[in-house]
């Protein structure tokens, strides 16, 4: 019997294992929504476990995944993209047929495959990602509005079955999502130029910040101007699950990373020797590319630093 009656309930049991700030998040926009008749959450971390359960956020918690899964009719992925295979294995056995297995993994065609690897015939394997985050980890950091207006990429594999796809399709939307189906190979290569190299500029520019001898720490961090502040948001992100993103889409990476150096050291050129022309109709250019992003509605005009929610 599903604990809440909720006419609009489209699975009737979700488990989400991993609690963080995508899984919290998940389920307090599940809950919300009124899709799934009864939420189970899983983490491996009994302390995440155990703030999860003080924040209310589902109807019941397991620290094993395979109890989590067990019944469910749909089953989200919420770890490091590095985790995904092992807690696949974790739950394989437990998972009933006709059941699907998505996630939220910011890459896509290595948990595509290691779910494939992993998971029985009889289960739906419709990986996801939306395209929402935070540089903040943890239960306590998600909020049920991370997903409203923002896409969720789905990466079904050829011939997926199209009930369980439009189901999984409907939940998003339920949660406030623009669904878009890819190719998980492209989806890892649109996200490297849009998400993963520009964290890895991130990651390094800090990095070679906080390295100078001749700026002390307090320097850069005292004169930070808008620029190197906004990559300090970045680069506050999660460690793990950054990590995990560059060894699981290395391909793509170093794809788009290469591109870049060759546009970094025209630029370099281009200021060696006064070429200002090329400099400013480039930077005319990108200006066009954030006022797009800005009326697609992907972003407000104003900083948002301290990443200000609704609820
Ligand atoms: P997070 O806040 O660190 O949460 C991940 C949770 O999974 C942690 O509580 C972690 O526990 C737990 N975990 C790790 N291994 C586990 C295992 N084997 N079994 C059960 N639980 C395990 O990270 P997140 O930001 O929510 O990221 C989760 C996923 O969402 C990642 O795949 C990431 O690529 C994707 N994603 C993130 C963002 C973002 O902006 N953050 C956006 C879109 C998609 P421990 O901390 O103890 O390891």
């Amino acid at each position: 019997m599903p604990d809440h009656q909720m006419p609009d309930a489209l699975y009737e049991r979700l488990a989400i294992i991993g609690a963080g700030l995508i899984g919290s998040s998940v389920a307090r926009a599940a809950g919300k929504a009124g899709v799934a008749g009864h939420i189970v959450l899983a983490d491996a971390d009994a302390s995440i476990l155990a703030d999860a359960e003080r924040l209310g956020l589902a109807d019941s918690y397991h620290s094993d995944p395979a109890a989590a899964a067990d019944k469910a009719d749909l089953v989200i992925l919420a770890v490091p993209v590095g985790a995904m295979a092992s807690v696949a294995g974790d739950i394989a056995g437990a998972l009933k047929p006709g059941v699907t297995v998505s996630d939220v993994g910011s890459v896509k065609e290595s948990v595509l495959d290691s779910l494939t690897q992993t998971l029985p015939p009889h289960v739906h394997i419709l990986p996801g990602h939306p395209v929402a985050g935070t540089e903040q980890s943890g239960p306590a950091a998600g909020f049920a509005s991370l997903f409203e207006d923002r896409w969720c990429i789905l990466t079904p594999p050829p011939q997926s079955d199209t009930q369980a796809l439009d189901r999984l399709t409907r939940f998003w939307r339920a949660l406030g999502s623009r669904v878009e189906i890819m190719d998980a190979r492209h989806h890892d290569l649109v996200l490297a130029i849009t998400s993963h190299v520009p964290h890895l500029i991130a990651y390094n520019i800090v990095g070679t910040a906080s390295d100078l001898e001749a700026v002390t720490r307090s320097e850069v961090i005292k004169y930070s101007a808008g620029g190197f502040r906004d990559f300090t948001r970045i680069a506050a992100s999660d460690p793990t699950m950054w990590r995990d993103v560059f060894l699981n889409n290395r391909d793509a990476v170093l794809e788009m990373l290469g591109r870049f150096s060759e546009d970094l050291t025209a630029l370099q050129r281009a200021i060696r020797w006064g070429d200002g022309d090329a400099l400013f109709t480039l930077f005319n250019r990108t200006r066009d590319i954030r006022r797009g992003i800005v009326d697609a509605g992907q972003d407000a005009a104003v900083a948002d630093f301290g990443r200000p929610h609704k609820d």
